[in-house]
């Protein structure tokens, strides 16, 4: 069982910024997913926890100690990679006793916990086979095996699923969640695949350009996403965003763009009009056949089985809509998008952070809610 906290921490790389003043309090058997596009440094803050990366500056503690300059062996933690790095040479059963054996403990014990461990991940029909013999979910079951047989306080993980086909990957997700239910230690978890991220997480730490963007619970980041970033990364497809303005009518406000018009229920009076940048969820559009609703054109309609995209115009701005199917649209159809005020969500033009309507009593609001508010529609 192991905490693990980042505090402020940075790498360089030359002149290559990766990691910018990252602070992250993983609790106590949580399962921590570092999620973000390509290059953003989740690997690099990984390998910082590892011990493979040294940090340029800031500390890493585990379960209080700091850990920031002690080599991986004496970290009490166990890395499976993307590749699972296994020996060819050696059979199942030796590859998982292999970080025993280097610690030289005794070949009756050693036989032992590779049992328990390979009867814990079913590979025990398989102990005596070479990984070249294996298919890419069991190799990835004896990478996990080698790092769960030292009973390690916590498990860091690169994209260990990556290089399984779809089924596979969806069949072992499922494990890893069970294993985590099972065993209980902390997963910190690196992955740029937002399905693996909203399924297996207890917390997301989405990344942008080596910082930390959003840290939340799976809802929290889908349902409140702190900036156009995080909206426009999760989701599939991702939350429509378009320019638009708030603006005062008849004391009330709404939010405008071209052809494009919804009352936001909240009085004006004191309130500056300002230009933002509008979230609507494609699964929140409604397409309304009855005339009720914001006129747009149908463009194309994509089946996905289930569901149908059906990606319209609205004035010059186009947005999808997730619709269970049939739609009974056509391209060149005229719909009427029924849009619920509580499924706006606004974001500062400018900075792309998002904005809140804080009242008056924003005092009364705990810490955190003050902290991720931004208090801008207030006068
Ligand atoms: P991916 O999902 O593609 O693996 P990532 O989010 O894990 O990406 P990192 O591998 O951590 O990203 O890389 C973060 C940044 O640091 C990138 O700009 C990368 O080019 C740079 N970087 C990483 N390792 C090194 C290194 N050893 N030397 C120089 N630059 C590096």
């Amino acid at each position: 069982m192991s905490r693990i906290q980042l505090q402020s921490v940075s790498k360089k790389f030359g002149t290559t910024h990766a990691i910018h003043d990252v602070s992250l309090d993983i609790a106590d058997g949580e399962f921590m997913v570092l999620l973000g596009p390509s290059g953003c440094g989740k690997s690099t803050l990984l390998r910082m926890v590892a011990g493979l990366t040294q940090p340029t500056s800031g500390r890493i503690l585990l379960d209080d100690n700091d850990i920031t300059s002690a080599p991986p062996r004496q970290r009490d933690l166990a890395m499976v990679f993307q590749s699972y790095a296994l020996y060819p040479h050696l059979t199942v059963a030796k590859n998982i006793g292999f970080p025993l054996r280097t610690r030289k403990m005794a070949r009756q014990s050693v036989a032992d916990s590779v049992a328990r461990v390979a009867a814990l991940l079913d590979l025990t029909p398989l102990l005596a086979r070479r990984p070249g013999e294996l298919s890419g979910g069991q190799r990835q079951r004896v990478a996990l095996a080698r790092a769960m047989v030292r009973d390690p306080g916590a498990f860091l993980m690169d994209e260990p699923l990556s290089n399984l086909d779809a089924k596979l990957r969806s069949a072992t997700r499922t494990e890893l969640i069970e294993l985590h239910h099972r065993i209980g230690s902390t997963f910190l978890y690196v992955t740029h695949d937002q399905v693996e991220a909203m399924t297996m997480a207890s917390r997301i730490a989405l990344m942008n350009d080596g910082r930390l963007e959003q840290v939340g619970t799976p809802t929290e980041l889908y349902d409140t996403p702190r900036s156009t970033f995080v909206a426009g990364f999760l989701g599939a497809p991702p939350m429509n965003l378009l320019q638009a303005d708030v603006v005062s009518r008849g004391g009330e406000l709404y939010v405008e763009a071209p052809d494009f018009w919804v009352p936001l229920g909240i009085s004006s009076a004191g309130v500056a009009d300002r230009s933002v940048t509008v979230g609507i969820r494609p699964e929140r559009i409604v397409l309304n056949l009855d005339g009720a609703g914001t006129p747009a054109t149908v463009v194309t309609v994509e089946n996905l089985g289930s569901e149908e995209l059906v990606h319209v115009l609205v004035g010059p701005n186009a947005l999808c809509a997730r619709v269970s199917r049939p739609a009974g649209v056509r391209p060149g159809d005229t719909v009427h998008l029924g849009l619920d005020t509580s499924d706006i969500h606004l974001f500062d033009r400018d900075t792309g952070r998002r904005l809140v309507w804080q009242p008056e009593d924003a005092a009364d609001l705990d810490t955190t809610a003050r902290e991720t508010s931004i208090p801008v529609l207030t006068s």
